[in-house]
């Protein structure tokens, strides 16, 4: 009698409402021929070595809307994410700051915005009267697409539950920056370097997973990886999603042919897939290969180990940083001007290009500071994902962890816009690559931190002790 009472107490306490979820993928490859990014020097397509795809995960719960978009692209630029948003809010009932627009860097995509697309764009008007690398307006379609894979995630929307947690991955990701002899820090010094003394930060070994289950068949729908691993891998002129390619096609294997594979870039800003201790070299398929069969192995040995999200609760909050660009004297934003005519060529020194063309970025964009998105999305009140805007040092992906009350805290970059490089303040210090490519001024960083770990601390119920 008592356990029967106590059984319909439990049975009448109100529950969670249920959570459905649905995937999708659009094709987004350019056409052949497009300019590709990555790089500094113009670089046109020759092919296809696997197509481009933006992968749509989308998530209900009572009146609660969200999707997640990842694109095989370098980055997606905030104009692209702003239309994307407007035709999904027309499209669906999924508000517009509801929607995750983020890219996995693939540096085997086209170079479609930004200062050095507006570059080539520009010679080859000049040259041609217009552009024969660019038939149709790639962004529009882009911003399509994206739309288009979220409406189809959404109408395809079932009852499903939600798995979560954090497996561990070495070996396959390192930090590029290098504390050397002479004193300096710098950036891919090159394997078997005699002049390296140590890395001058560290990596980030999780490997962050969200499933979704058909709550009917159990099938697995979709799941998200997000990894810390710069994707460029591959290099050549044919398009190709870089090792997230070949993680889906493993995952696949395992978990089912109609499962859709998409990959958040963990905050990779300073992490490449280079290890200077060893000989091997690199930028090869099989690299590529061996990476994504790698990480898949590791995915699908903790994917029966995730935790059920038992008790659902979604939630999505985010906050728009003012962040403040660096600033350059008018003589010196001349001479870059005037540098622009360099580009790819020999002329003028790596770091030199790579200045002028971040000095014509930050005219392009014209204004003091940037607005920057923040968001966080509550799966449970121990399961929680922080998108952050650009190429995001990897010790600050780790302090909004190391400050998240939630229990899983999945961060991927490259979120809803692309600012270039966000380094740390220790590493505007030190200098080098990232540094000199970046828009924002020392500290941006940091500020785009305290916003995640405050909208975090926002929608976390309890300050359950971390696990
Ligand atoms: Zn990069």
């Amino acid at each position: 009698m008592l356990h029967l009472t106590a059984f319909l107490l439990a049975s009448c306490l109100p529950s969670a409402a249920e959570i459905k979820a649905g995937a999708a993928e659009a094709d987004i490859t350019p056409p052949p021929g497009y300019r590709m990014s990555g790089y500094f020097r113009e670089r046109l397509n020759t092919g296809t070595r696997d197509p481009l795809h933006a992968k749509a995960l989308y998530v209900e719960q009572g009146d609660e809307r969200a999707a997640l978009v990842f694109c095989d692209l370098i980055g997606v630029p905030a104009e692209v994410v702003a239309q994307a948003r407007e035709i999904i809010e027309r499209q669906t009932r999924v508000p517009g700051d509801h929607v995750l627009v983020a890219a996995t860097h693939s540096h085997t995509g086209p170079l479609y915005y930004d200062v050095l697309r507006e570059h080539f764009h520009r010679l080859a008007v000049e040259k041609h009267g217009g552009d024969p690398q660019e038939p149709f307006d790639y962004a529009d379609q882009l911003a399509k697409n994206i739309a288009a894979a979220v409406k189809q995630a959404h109408d395809a929307a079932r009852p499903a539950r939600l798995a979560a947690g954090i497996a561990q991955q070495t070996g396959l990701s390192f930090n590029r920056r290098f504390h050397m002899k002479n004193g300096k820090v710098v950036f891919n010094p090159g394997r078997l370097n005699p002049d390296i003394l140590r890395p001058a930060g560290p990596i980030d070994p999780d490997v962050g997973l969200l499933l979704a289950r058909d709550a009917a068949g159990d099938q697995p729908l979709a799941l998200l990886t997000v990894f810390a691993l710069h994707l460029d891998t591959l290099g050549g002129s044919e398009y190709s999603a870089d090792y997230p390619y070949y993680l889906q096609r493993a995952l696949r294997r395992d978990l089912g042919d109609k499962l859709v594979s998409l990959f958040g870039a963990g905050t990779c800003g300073d992490i490449n897939h280079i290890d200077v201790s060893s000989a091997r070299p690199t930028s090869e398929r099989s690299e590529t290969e061996r990476i994504g069969n790698r990480l898949a192995e590791t995915v699908v040995e903790n994917v029966d180990r995730l935790a059920p999200i038992g008790q659902p609760a979604l939630a999505v909050r985010r906050q728009i940083v003012d962040v403040p660009l660096q600033r350059y004297p008018p003589q010196q934003v001349e001479a870059a001007r005037r540098n622009m005519a360099k580009i790819g060529g020999k002329e003028l020194s790596f770091l030199d290009q790579v200045e002028a063309s971040k000095i014509m970025a930050l005219e392009l964009r014209g204004k003091p500071s940037l607005p920057l998105e923040v968001q966080v999305f509550r799966f449970s009140p121990e399961v929680a994902l922080v998108a952050l805007p650009g190429e995001v040092f990897v010790e600050l992906g780790l302090e909004v962890k190391r400050r998240s009350p939630f229990r899983t805290t999945l961060v991927v970059e490259l979120a809803n816009d692309n600012p270039h490089y966000v380094p740390t303040r220790k590493a505007f210090a030190e200098g080098s690559y990232e540094v000199v490519n970046s828009l924002v001024e020392t500290g941006g960083g940091e500020r785009l931190v305290e916003a995640a770990v405050e909208l975090l601390q926002r929608l976390a119920p309890s300050q359950a002790p971390k696990r």
